[in-house]
């Protein structure tokens, strides 16, 4: 049976789930992280549409610190690969996990 959709007003934005939503399972992602790389722009930690990335407290040679998963994120990537599609410096890829 199709379930009705439902509409959502949001910030003025209106917008809806996408009918059936329940049915499709979402991809998971698991990231991976090159420090020496990082340069900590940000890009990946702003444009993450799942907030999973954050600046960690390390510093890596150039003095920079890299970008690393939230605590109780790690579950939280769908591999959409917006952050290795923005990064630079190609400091962070996501391969998809098989569920
Ligand atoms: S793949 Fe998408 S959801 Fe996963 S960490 Fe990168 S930007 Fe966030
Ligand atoms: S976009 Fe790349 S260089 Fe910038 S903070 Fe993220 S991982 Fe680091």
């Amino acid at each position: 049976m199709i379930k009705e959709s439902k509409i959502n007003h949001d910030q003025g934005n209106i917008w809806r789930t996408p009918v059936n939503y329940e049915r499709f399972p979402k991809p998971k992602g698991k990231i991976h992280i090159f420090p020496e790389r990082c340069k900590e722009c940000n890009y990946c930690t702003n444009y993450c549409p799942n907030e999973v990335l954050e600046r960690s407290t390390s510093v890596n040679v150039y003095g920079y610190h890299p970008v690393r998963v939230k605590k109780g994120k790690e579950d939280s990537c769908v591999a959409c690969g917006m952050c290795q599609t923005i990064c630079p410096d190609f400091a962070i890829f996501v391969t998809e996990v098989r569920q």
